[in-house]
């Protein structure tokens, strides 16, 4: 059904004065500048970084490629949550961007529009990007689609309607039983629907399954990343990995491969040399929760900058982002739909989901896999189903003996001595435990 006309903006027009527009676009681009800054004074950085620095850099080259692209007819989808599958999108003849948002500023407005609605920080800066055209992508998304997640992630969706068509996918949060799998079928089909309409360009079997390929060439280059995090000391800190990841979701996927190709190669040079990211004895930390996207790499920044390494995350800014394939070899078309629909439905462990111990499995089979000596629990204030999940993976990294410390945090800088201090005190404690399990005394006691 049509949107009948805005519901939570009526007067547009005027509402938000030129200069907060301009203030809000000042404000992002030098917290990216600043953010981008620190990444580029990083010790013992892959020079091939500088690729994916730029596909990420305000109102950079790839903003001006997909600029290009719109002005010769080119359709823009942007994408409310990592269950969306940029596949299909890209086999549709548009181009896919990931909406949410890292920057500060626009979480004002946002909030002088909603009130305090107890909404989490990337939620309303999503907003306000849209509200007062904050950057020089968001005005060029023609369709968004957005699977309704937790509340603020609904809430959000309808809301842009108020200023771009949006395709709401219904997405069944309880994963138990046939009924769940087959909605989400449905909704994936719908999608491909609406990319069609918007393009003009059927979805065809072929297309399709070469966008496939590429996205499965992606992942099986994210592992051998995942691979070299492993080793003892990681030749890549955990904030370029994030970058990295990240990055594919603006990207042309064939080229973030050549250059993802090029980055492997050269950090497995840097570490034959013996030349590694972060200190030496730095304690290996997992980071998990809420969603942590550039340029908001205050927590990440924080751990690597007081003793931590970030060799892993559990986080769909992170590693979850291409931790699965689409094998589709022999299948009908109606089958790929199928496969594709649960390659981004079943392994997906967001919180929104009940039950969702598959997120306490992984986790454990991650810690196990990286050697990871304590968990930084990071949620958005108003993220209220990490929180909830918080207690529980507490509960159950206690099993396995295991620390981890929470955070809460905004969109702002306010807290940063606060959180440092905390995280400092989380990374010595650590350290401290490493020494006491080495020490000799103890070896012989069962
Ligand atoms: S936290 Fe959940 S709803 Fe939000 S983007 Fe990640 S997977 Fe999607
Ligand atoms: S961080 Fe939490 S509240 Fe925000 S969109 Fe994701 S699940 Fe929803």
């Amino acid at each position: 059904m049509e949107n009948e006309g805005p519901r939570y903006l009526k007067d547009r027009k005027g509402y938000f004065p030129k200069d907060q527009r301009q203030r809000t676009r000042k404000r992002s681009r030098e917290m990216e500048a600043s953010v981008s800054s620190d990444l580029k004074k990083q010790r013992n950085r892959p020079g091939k970084m500088a690729y994916f620095d730029e596909v990420l850099k305000y109102g950079g080259m790839r903003f001006e490629e997909l600029r290009e692209f719109h002005k010769k007819g080119g359709k823009i989808v942007g994408t409310l949550c990592v269950m969306v599958p940029l596949e299909l999108v890209n086999a549709a003849g548009a181009r896919s961007v990931r909406m949410c948002s890292g920057y500060y500023e626009p979480v004002h407005p946002a909030n002088e529009l909603l009130g305090d609605a107890g909404l989490c920080p990337m939620v309303k800066s999503t907003l306000g990007r849209k509200m007062v055209s904050s950057d020089p992508l968001i005005d060029l998304i023609d369709l968004v689609a957005g699977p309704a997640t937790c509340d603020g992630k609904m809430k959000l969706a309808e809301i842009l309607e108020d200023w771009v068509p949006v395709v709401m996918m219904n997405i069944p949060r309880v994963k138990v039983g046939e009924t769940s799998s087959d909605l989400w079928v449905k909704e994936i089909v719908h999608l491909k629907d609406r990319l069609e309409e918007l393009t003009g360009h059927p979805v065809r079997k072929k297309a399709l399954k070469e966008e496939l390929s590429q996205w499965n060439e992606a992942n099986q280059y994210w592992s051998e990343i995942q691979k070299l995090r492993r080793s003892e000391r990681p030749p890549i800190s955990g904030r370029d990995a994030m970058l990295v990841v990240q990055a594919s979701q603006f990207d042309d996927i064939r080229r973030w491969n050549r250059k993802v190709k090029e980055l492997i190669e050269e950090l497995q040079r840097m570490r034959t040399k013996g030349i590694f990211a972060g200190e030496e004895g730095a304690a290996r930390i997992l980071l998990a929760g809420s969603p942590m996207i550039y340029p908001n790499f205050k927590i990440p920044s924080i751990i690597e900058g007081s003793g931590g390494t970030i060799v892993t995350d559990e986080l769909c800014s992170g590693y979850r982002l291409m931790s699965d394939p689409v094998l589709v070899d022999g299948l009908s078309k109606k089958e790929i739909y199928q496969a594709i629909a649960e390659r981004y439905f079943f392994p997906c462990s967001c919180p929104c989901f009940s039950p969702n111990d598959e997120r306490v499995r992984r986790l454990k089979e991650v810690i196990k896999a990286f050697g990871i000596e304590g968990v930084v629990f990071h949620t958005l204030r108003g993220c209220h189903l990490n929180n909830l999940e918080a207690t529980k993976i507490e509960l159950a990294l206690r099993e396995i003996s295991v620390p981890m410390v929470r955070i809460e945090s905004e969109y702002d800088e306010g807290d940063i001595e606060q959180v440092r201090t905390r995280i400092e005190a989380f990374v010595e404690m650590i350290k401290a435990r490493r020494e006491y399990h080495r020490n000799p005394i103890l070896e012989d006691v069962q």
